[in-house]
């Protein structure tokens, strides 16, 4: 039976990773996934993490499985970060999941079961599995354009237009809270209430994929979106991730949030997020939970974890920066200055494919075809090898 089984295309992002790993050239740089890198090109655990860990070795009781909804102090917590005070804790509906993968595919198993007949709307360009995780759950998708054609811009308008008119009551959009990716492009304060008031107006659904929390501006600052919407909407999804702010990529912890009109719907919605859960994974992961809750619970390790990621935020707009300075002094005749503009750890760098190709087979640089550039990838060791290999690449 397996044998006439066709080989599925690799995933196109952990491919590059499998032929970065397997180079063995001294100075090659991975700017491809998105994972944070220190100065010293290493994803760290953070020291608030394996304090909590350590704190968690000793008081944790039992490894008994948790309820279908995860940990309740967790989901308190995961909640409180993401709305604040946006909206009344009895009207979100909210279930710890594998990562913020989980998340968007427990809230596609909901729409897919519950909204039978919506479409899911995704930018263009988005993460690639995007399309992939509501396309399993069963949901059709559909993609409004986000990247104006000069590459460094939103284009807002045609994001409005193309939802205004193809759009269809109950159809959902799924927008990035902040830090985009591929693109590092975020809609403004302004541009996100005209972005919530054409949704309200057309009676579409906002599903917010909140990956990069804390990445942008700050953890008040980069909830300006949900801040907007929640303005227009009295329904909404959120599914946060704590693989990036966290740096707890392996633990798989995530959040789905969603925010109901009313007590009630929130406990109806609940018992679907559980359908789904149960018979996706029946139940999450105990210890990311516990390490987030146990961190956003304790008011020393909260700060402790704020400096961290604070830290790593600001690590990220240095690196940006010196790239663009450092691009600038090669002479190559490109103004890399919109770069500044972005946010997070993606930046679209305006390469082409060929040129994405020529610094991998020629200088063993790993960039995504698109041009997305991981500017978390760049260090102060790498950073003058990778600006004079992109300036012959572009020359
Ligand atoms: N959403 C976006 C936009 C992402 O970039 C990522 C991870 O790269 C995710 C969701 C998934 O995060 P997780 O690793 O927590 O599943």
């Amino acid at each position: 039976m397996f044998e006439s089984i066709a080989l599925a295309a690799p995933d196109p992002i952990l491919g590059l990773t499998d032929a970065f790993r397997a180079d063995a050239r001294p100075e090659k740089i991975n700017l491809t996934i998105g994972v944070y890198r220190d100065a010293e090109g290493q994803t760290p655990i953070l020291e608030c993490v394996k304090a909590a860990e350590r704190l968690l070795l000793e008081s944790e009781k039992t490894k008994g499985y948790l309820g279908i909804e995860g940990l309740p102090e967790f989901l308190r917590l995961a909640s409180d970060l993401a709305l604040g005070d946006l909206v009344p804790a009895s009207r979100v509906a909210a279930v710890q999941t594998p990562g913020g993968t989980g998340a968007l595919k427990v809230a596609g198993d909901f729409l897919a079961a519950n909204l039978r007949g919506s479409r899911v709307w995704t930018s263009t360009p988005t993460w690639p599995n995007h399309t992939s995780v509501f396309e399993t759950a069963g949901v059709a998708t559909e993609s409004y354009p986000y990247l104006s054609a000069d590459r460094k811009s939103l284009d807002l308008s045609g994001m409005l237009e193309t939802l205004e008119r193809d759009g269809r009551i109950g159809d959902v959009v799924c927008l990035h809270a902040c830090c985009h990716n591929p693109t590092g492009i975020d809609p403004t304060r302004q541009q996100w209430a005209e972005i919530a008031e054409l949704l309200a107006s057309r009676g579409m659904l906002p599903l917010i994929d909140f990956a990069y929390h804390g990445f942008g501006e700050g953890l008040l600052e980069d909830r300006v979106g949900i801040q907007e919407i929640s303005k227009q909407h009295q329904e909404f999804m959120v599914c946060s991730s704590y693989s990036k702010n966290f740096g707890l990529y392996s633990e798989r912890v995530g959040a789905l949030l969603s925010v109901c009109s009313t007590d009630q719907a929130a406990t109806h919605v609940s018992s679907r997020l559980k359908q789904s859960v149960r018979s996706n994974y029946s139940n999450p992961p105990r210890h990311g939970g516990a390490i987030v809750a146990t961190i956003l619970g304790s008011s020393e390790l909260r700060s402790q974890w704020e400096q961290e990621l604070a830290a790593m935020r600001g690590r990220i707009h240095e690196m940006r920066t010196r790239f663009v300075e450092g691009m600038a002094s090669t002479n190559c005749g490109v103004d890399y200055s919109f770069l500044l503009d972005q946010r997070g750890m993606f930046s679209f760098s305006g390469l082409n494919a060929m040129q994405v190709d020529w610094l991998r087979s020629e200088r063993g640089i790993y960039i995504v075809g698109s041009g997305r550039i991981n500017v978390a990838g760049i260090t102060p060791s790498n950073l003058s090898i990778l600006t004079a290999a992109i300036a012959e690449a572009t020359s």
